[in-house]
């Protein structure tokens, strides 16, 4: 009798794990930071690319003193820069704002044809089970066209972003292979993530890309992962703590996203 009770202890803790934990580290969208905080002029924060790649393998986001956009996909991390290259990323660089997940496709949505980004949009409106999850998407294949830009490295003392990208390089690649990886962020998290849809462009060469403002394509598949899961770390340095974050910034985000 003495050694039964263990054995069912260690059965009641693994069924009490399991119950506790219905959301999969793949189903879980990891957010260093907000957007509020980047519009508000915050470009420097203390996660390093090490310690973002153990919270997810695809993803995007921006560098410390805003120096380019990032792209994580298949486990790299990429900056892709406003001279237009990209660039390969040390394990210690760090980010002010990123977003991450394990991307792992749980829907896929054939799009015969989009001939812009409120196309594209459109389609995945209708595609997405819910407007009040966050989504991860990717599509991979040859674009027509990919507009993308990517912001001007800053020093301090930083201007707020809407200033910033007065100042972005724009690219637009034509006939161009690669991936868009992105997410879909719910309206009722609008200071949080970039309401709506989210996406970052690199192509198979891994030589160019960007934050994607435009983009046509016929006959590519949307890959598609509900992410019911949202972990939030926010900064632990001076700037974040004193940031006067009440100010609705929501007309910049118009502005600096499209
Ligand atoms: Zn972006």
């Amino acid at each position: 009798m003495r050694s039964r009770l263990p054995a069912k202890l260690c059965i009641l803790l693994i069924l009490f794990l399991f119950a506790a934990s219905p959301v999969q580290a793949g189903d879980t969208l990891f957010q260093y930071s907000t957007f509020d905080a980047l519009l508000a002029g915050l470009y420097e924060g203390g996660l390093t690319m090490a310690e973002l790649k153990k919270r997810g393998n695809f993803g995007l986001g921006t560098f410390n003193n805003l120096d380019g956009e990032m792209v994580v996909l298949n486990g790299k991390v990429y900056q892709l820069k406003t001279d237009g290259k990209v660039y390969p990323v040390a394990d210690t660089m760090k980010t002010p704002l990123a977003a991450v997940t394990f991307f792992k496709a749980d829907q896929s949505l054939a799009i015969p044809k989009a001939n812009n980004f409120q196309e594209l949009t459109a389609l995945l409106d209708q595609a997405l089970v819910s407007k009040n999850l966050f989504f991860a998407v990717q599509i991979e294949g040859r674009f027509k066209e990919v507009k993308v830009r990517s912001v001007p490295r800053q020093t301090p003392p930083y201007q707020p972003l809407v200033q910033v990208v007065k100042k972005q390089a724009v690219f637009p690649l034509k006939e161009v292979e690669g991936t868009i990886v992105g997410f879909y962020c719910p309206a009722y998290l609008k200071t949080v993530g970039v309401p709506g849809y989210h996406f970052h462009f690199i192509t198979k060469d891994r030589t160019q890309g960007g934050h994607v403002q435009d983009l046509a394509f016929e006959n590519l598949t949307a890959r598609i992962d509900a992410l019911p899961g949202f972990s939030l770390l926010l900064p632990q340095n001076q700037e974040f703590y004193k940031a006067d974050l009440t100010k609705d910034r929501l007309h910049e985000v118009e502005k600096v996203e499209k």
